[in-house]
């Protein structure tokens, strides 16, 4: 994990925000690695956290290939909508933080706040394809950390 990534999911703890992890594993529908690498990688995430008092509320994750045709492979809304009838959120109140424009759109496609962080992919995505967006980001943050003060800002 990015150093500063378990005092953002904290502080969004602490202010009573559900952290919900949305990802997009089509590895397991290639044949890659098995579902249970998943686990163990979400296990490690948990305990990671947990060390520095932070906690996820749930992972989701699609591991289909594109060409599955799930309903659930981001941009589709499947996943957020099943966190959301889960976990009793409005997606209008919520918000999506990603490092790449498939996170953008999945947000403007359920009326969600945008975040693009620039670590992982984000750079490269705003270097080389954000002339082409068709929307842009609500916010571009530096980091997670970036993230959970903007969210933190906004009005409730
Ligand atoms: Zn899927």
């Amino acid at each position: 994990m990015f150093p500063l990534v378990a005092p953002a999911i904290r502080r969004l703890n602490e202010a009573k925000y559900p952290a919900i992890v949305i990802t997009n594993q089509s590895g397991v529908g290639r044949g890659y690695f098995p579902d249970s690498l998943i686990h163990a990688v979400h296990d490690l995430m948990t305990a990671q956290l947990a060390k520095e008092g932070a906690h996820i509320d749930a992972l989701y994750y699609c591991p289909h290939k594109g060409d599955d045709a799930c309903a659930c492979r981001k941009p589709k809304p499947g996943m957020l909508e099943r966190a959301a009838s889960e976990h009793n959120l409005d997606l209008r109140r919520s918000f999506v933080v990603g490092d790449s424009y498939g996170d953008i759109q999945l947000a403007h496609r359920v009326g969600a706040r945008a975040i693009m962080v620039r670590t992982g992919y984000g750079e490269g995505e705003i270097q080389w394809h954000s002339a082409q967006w068709p929307a842009p980001p609500d916010f571009i943050a530096e980091n997670l950390n970036d993230a959970a003060d903007w969210i933190l800002r906004q009005p409730k």
